[in-house]
């Protein structure tokens, strides 16, 4: 290994250790963003599932949950489902994407984007991110629209394809806002629906407001990796009732509430939370502005630590913009691409080598199989970043001052 990356590994390496000040003998990793429960009553809501025999989707916890959901983010209306990728094509059903349409998406995200619109019959088609905030480029998207699209009768059509573009799904990429009002405005000039992934992004808002509440509706994750997790599972917000409320009866199997009748008006999903985790969900709500407050601590201790670095940049949000920091991300800045990118291989094997969990961007999403023959605009940042992205070890947990005022619920 050249003796300039052998030094930024161990540069790198030595930062994250210190901000990580956190070790006890049962600690030998330090962990991407790992759940934690000591702090929370997840043991004794699960345990009231149990006891009761209320584990499966009726059960008073769901409530509770989106009740929670609510007052985190703001929405009027949460519906809490099985996963986020479920949530995700429940909302692309309800605003009308259907079977050989096209959905726009930036092809930087995680694989189940892509699959939920797949889900439905419809077409992904990629455009690219813009530096800032690892985001669809709102500038790429109006001019891409402009070149490929048309207003007809039958909606907005891609003259290329004959197809329909049906709607636009803008990510925040781990938690980080992108420039949502800016697409916002796009999809409004073309009349196109919007639906945010926010899987990543509990806890982000954008001039006050929380991701997932620009357009029609967002969707959140709570699987294992996520900022709150119910084991797995996933959720709809919207300030938009009629939207809520069709999304609660289509992942409800489309049961009609008749008294003494079983039956159902629609063909439709059976999507809902099971009790027991939300139960473990509503645990973890209860610490979440705890895990937020640590996670920006974190952030700033490694922002602090990383000035004196000058190979790598920490991702940051534009001042009208508040983020989760669910997984701090950097960017390697070093001018040459072949050199940047043998910085990041050889980072990758030796940090995991040692226990330090590095993690590279997703492979972007046009270069997998399944989805290599998708329309795309020209994807130059996407291309670019791929080889240049890693996130650093963000679990709150590892911070020895999140240990030192923990609070006790038990
Ligand atoms: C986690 C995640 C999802 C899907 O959520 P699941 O609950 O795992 O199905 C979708 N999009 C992004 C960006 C995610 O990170």
């Amino acid at each position: 290994m050249d003796r300039y990356i052998a030094e930024a590994i161990n540069q790198l390496l030595s930062v994250i250790r210190t901000v990580c000040d956190y070790s006890t003998s049962n600690q030998s990793q330090l962990s991407l963003h790992e759940p934690y429960f000591a702090d929370t009553n997840a043991s004794a809501y699960v345990s009231d599932c149990i006891t009761t025999g209320w584990v499966s989707t009726a059960g008073s916890w769901g409530k509770r949950l989106e009740h929670e959901i609510c007052s985190a983010t703001g929405a009027k209306y949460s519906v809490a489902v099985t996963n986020g990728t479920n949530a995700l094509r429940l909302a692309l059903h309800l605003v009308g994407v259907s079977n050989n349409d096209e959905v726009l998406l930036p092809p930087a995200t995680f694989v189940a984007t892509a699959n939920a619109i797949s889900h439905l019959g419809a077409i992904p088609h990629f455009v690219d991110i813009e530096p800032g905030s690892l985001g669809i480029c709102h500038c790429s998207l109006s001019n891409y629209l402009s070149s490929i699209a048309e207003h007809t009768e039958a909606g907005v059509i891609n003259r290329k394809t004959g197809r329909r573009i049906a709607a636009v799904v803008p990510v925040h990429v781990f938690g980080y806002p992108c420039n949502i009002s800016a697409v916002k405005h796009i999809c409004d000039s073309w009349g196109l629906p919007m639906v945010e992934d926010s899987a990543e992004a509990l806890g982000s808002f954008k001039n006050g407001v929380h991701c997932g509440l620009f357009g029609d509706l967002g969707v959140l994750s709570f699987n294992g990796n996520k900022l709150v997790t119910t084991g797995g599972g996933g959720a709809l917000i919207t300030n938009d009732r009629c939207l809520a409320e069709r999304a609660r009866h289509l992942s409800t199997t489309a049961k009609i509430n008749l008294p003494l009748e079983l039956s159902h008006d629609a063909v439709a999903w059976n999507d809902r939370m099971p009790n027991i985790n939300a139960a473990l969900g509503v645990a973890q709500f209860e610490v979440l502005q705890r895990r937020l407050t640590y996670k920006r601590k974190l952030h700033e201790r490694y922002c602090h630590y990383l000035k004196d670095l000058d190979f790598v940049e920490p991702i940051k949000s534009s001042s009208d913009c508040s983020p989760n920091h669910w997984l701090t991300t950097l960017r390697i800045t070093i001018d040459t691409d072949s050199t940047a990118s043998l910085l990041r291989n050889n980072l990758l094997s030796e940090s995991n080598r040692q226990g330090i969990h590095i993690r590279p961007l997703w492979t972007p999403l046009h270069k997998l199989s399944m989805y290599d023959n998708c329309p795309r605009s020209a994807l130059p940042i996407t291309e670019n970043y791929f080889s240049r992205i890693i996130s650093i070890p963000s679990s709150p947990q590892l911070l020895s001052s999140f240990h030192e005022d923990q609070p006790k619920y038990l």
